[in-house]
């Protein structure tokens, strides 16, 4: 099998890979990216990026949001430094060139749900992630130390005697390759792809995560997922995601009698992101379609406010100046992840996680709207600094690597395993749905062949979330179970 070597290998092109290999400069740094069409999150990130940079905020309100947002299990010492470096990552940023809007002498800043004041920078309306990755991909095109290998998909991680000392990777024609590392970072995003309905990308199956798992890895608040609960609901893959603005702007939820899904809910349409999808799924439960009707918006058409919304929707044969527009919860964001410090650092050696895939408590069992971006970014430049200057571990030799000699390209998942994880780890779970989403995974681990370690690898992480859900019988933030021990769901049901 052919093999290279390098200080530090990423697992993912996106905003936090990027951002750890710029600041990762005294290394020799590899980026790895399955390429087109797998795509990344970041790219897609229309509403922007949050930080405490406004006239009347401070640092100290947007960690009070932050904790609020995902009690009660947030990190007080993550959510502390996210909030404390976000003005300095919007800096940086900007001295790579992404134009933030400006009012003035200010930066312009969006008002989105549970933040408590204007705090959310954004890019040409909903172009915030596409800017922020065009800057970043410059910038890194541009560093003498970051290779890029596109067309690579990792399948493996490579276990040494103590830790993991490089990563099994397939190109687009199924040739291996071992890439051997002094450390290996996993950046590979969210784990939408496991769900029937998302908004990620088609590569966000959460392979990192799950390879990590199978390397023996710990995960950490695996059963948090947040549900959008306004994509656009259409035969698409991803589904487009339907801005929450729509709401702010004055469009309501019905469902196909006309009736109000939100009329009798604390926040009507503007309720918390969990609340307005589980009421969405309720009607859903009742075999009731569910639009938005965005007719008659407080100062204009959708057309005139939000464009590019009304282009998707014509795509779709949807003209949402004249007729409400069908919607669905779908699998959104993973606050949960490769259980990792503040550093990045998991719990094997040698191996390191950032943004979606890793978890360092930051958003506790919900995260705060935009907070992933910034995430991202700040987290990034510490691990990339962090690796810059900690000393590494040695590179292994070839020898010291368990490769698997024989291991086969992984297949797509399975539309069994998608349906499997929206019925059973969906926006409300209960615990017979959960066992018996168990019992049928037996079945489905059974036909994936001993070879196919990425499909067995994301089969351990679809067992792990279901184990985790199962486990945790009380809802707490974005996970709400049916029959739980405490907690009320009858305004919702
Ligand atoms: C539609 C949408 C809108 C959003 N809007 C916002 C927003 O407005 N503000 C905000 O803060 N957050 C938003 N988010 C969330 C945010 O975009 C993500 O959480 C964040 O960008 C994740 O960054 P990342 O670098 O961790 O992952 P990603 O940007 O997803 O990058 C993951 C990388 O890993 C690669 N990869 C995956 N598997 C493999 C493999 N096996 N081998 C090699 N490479 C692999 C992918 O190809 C990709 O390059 C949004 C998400 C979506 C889906």
């Amino acid at each position: 099998m052919k093999s290279r070597d390098t200080d530090v290998v990423i697992i993912g092109a996106g905003a936090a890979g990027l951002a750890t290999a710029l600041h990762a400069h005294s290394r020799r740094v590899l980026v790895l990216a399955p390429g087109a069409p797998a795509g990344t999150a970041s790219d897609l990130a229309q509403g922007g990026i949050a930080a405490a940079v406004g006239p009347g905020d401070s640092v100290e309100q947007h960690l009070k949001d932050t904790m609020i947002a995902g009690q009660p299990a947030v990190d007080a010492n993550a959510a502390t430094y996210l909030c404390d470096e976000g003005p300095s990552a919007i800096r940086w940023l900007a001295t790579l060139g992404v134009p933030f809007a400006r009012e003035g002498d200010h930066w312009s800043l969006h008002r989105e749900a549970a933040h408590s004041c204007a705090r959310v920078l954004h890019v040409g309306g909903a172009a915030t992630g596409a800017a922020v990755m065009n800057a970043l991909r410059r910038a890194s095109a541009a560093s003498n130390h970051i290779e890029f290998a596109s067309g690579l998909r990792a399948v493996q991680l490579l276990r040494d005697r103590d830790g993991v000392g490089g990563v099994l990777v397939h190109d687009t024609t199924g040739e291996p390759l071992a890439v051997r590392a002094r450390a290996v970072v996993i950046a590979t995003g969210g784990i939408g792809g496991l769900y029937a309905r998302t908004t990620n990308p088609l590569g966000a199956c959460g392979d990192g995560l799950a390879m990590a798992l199978a390397a023996g890895a710990r995960g950490a608040a695996l059963e948090f997922v947040q549900f959008h609960p306004t994509a656009l609901d259409v035969e698409s893959q991803p589904l487009p995601l339907i801005t929450e603005a729509l709401r702010g702007a004055g469009a309501r939820l019905i469902d196909d009698t006309g009736a109000l899904v939100m009329d009798a809910i604390p926040g009507g349409d503007l309720a918390p992101r969990d609340v307005v999808a589980r009421a969405v799924h309720a009607a859903q439960q009742r075999r009731r379609r569910v639009r938005l009707d965005a007719r008659r918006l407080r100062d204009g058409t959708v057309s005139a406010l939000f464009p590019e919304i009304a282009r998707r929707c014509l795509s779709f044969g949807i003209d949402p100046d004249r007729e409400p527009i069908p919607v669905t919860p779908a699998a959104h964001y993973h606050m949960g992840g490769v259980a990792v410090d503040l550093d990045g650092r998991s719990s094997l050696p040698g191996l390191w996680a950032v943004g979606e895939a890793a978890c360092n408590g930051v958003h506790g069992a919900n995260r705060l709207a935009s907070n992933s971006l910034l995430e991202a970014i700040v987290f990034g430049r510490r691990l990339g600094a962090g690796l810059a200057r900690t000393p590494l571990r040695p590179l292994p030799g070839n020898g010291d690597l368990q490769i698997e000699p024989h291991a086969s390209p992984a297949g797509v998942v399975s539309s069994e395993v998608r349906a499997l994880m929206w019925r059973a780890a969906g926006v409300v779970r209960d615990g017979v749905t959960l066992a018996r989403g168990l019992a049928t995974l037996v079945n489905l681990e059974r036909q994936v062949g001993r070879a196919d370690c990425l499909g067995r690898a994301r089969l351990l992480l679809v067992r792990r979330i279901l184990e985790a859900a199962l486990a945790r019988t009380e809802n707490c933030g974005a996970h709400w179970r049916s029959d739980a021990r405490s907690g009320v769901l009858a305004e919702t049901a």
